[in-house]
């Protein structure tokens, strides 16, 4: 599976991000994740980060711009383990323009992963959610518990709700999704090879069903 390229997408609250590291610590990928580098430029408080923030904290997408450069330099980076995108592309121009980079490099996308879940599930899934800032992990108040409350299992580190996790904001972003990234479907539909994975069942049925995707 080395030097696989895999796209995943769905909405907010998917698990898509679980999902991905997961795939990527299997298959031995780099899990790229747009959100991830954001949030570490936003905590670095770099130029781009200070930028981001303000479009992230009202669960808006930040600038396509903002994102390419990113993207660029991951893709440099993974070149010779293949990658896990998860969080791009968000939008058509973005998906276009994956497909240029991508054109460009002599490389193709070897599957794409939709998981399909349910708003209202989302909504109070979204709510329990906690993240470790320090090494990324997620848990769940009710489905991933740590051992010691409030505390990383992996690392230690003091577990946070993200600031866009709250129910307004996620209103919010559940509509940018069905806006603009759910096209992003349609585009890679279009193109065949498109898989939609249920995501309403737990972490480890859904890594089940993409395993057997992949095979
Ligand atoms: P995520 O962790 O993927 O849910 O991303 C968190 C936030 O980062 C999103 O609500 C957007 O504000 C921003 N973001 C992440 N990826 C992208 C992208 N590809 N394009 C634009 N904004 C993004």
């Amino acid at each position: 599976m080395a030097r696989t390229h895999i796209v995943i997408l769905g909405p907010p609250g998917s698990g898509k991000g679980t999902q991905a590291s997961r795939v990527a610590r299997e298959y031995g990928l780099a899990h790229l994740s747009t959100g991830d580098m954001l949030r570490d430029a936003v905590a670095r408080a770099t130029e781009l980060g200070l930028e981001a923030e303000t479009y992230m904290k009202r669960g808006l997408l930040v600038s396509d711009e903002i994102i390419f450069g990113l993207i660029n330099e991951a893709l440099d980076a993974a070149k010779n383990t293949g990658w896990i995108m998860d969080g791009f592309p968000r939008n058509l121009v973005q998906a276009e323009m994956l497909s240029k980079m991508l054109g460009e490099r002599g490389e193709t996308i070897d599957y794409v992963l939709d998981i399909d879940v349910d708003s209202e599930l989302i909504v109070r899934r979204l709510s329990k959610r906690r993240v470790c800032p320090a090494c990324k992990a997620v848990y769940n108040l009710d489905t991933i518990k740590t051992k010691v409350e409030g505390i990383c299992d992996a690392c230690g580190g003091a577990l946070v709700k993200r600031p866009d996790d709250e129910e307004e904001t996620v209103r919010r972003r559940l509509a940018v999704y069905k806006e603009q990234t759910a096209p992003v479907i349609d585009f890679f539909r279009s193109r065949g090879g498109l898989v939609t994975v249920d995501g309403a069942g737990d972490i480890e049925e859904i890594f089940a069903e993409i395993r057997r995707v992949m095979k």
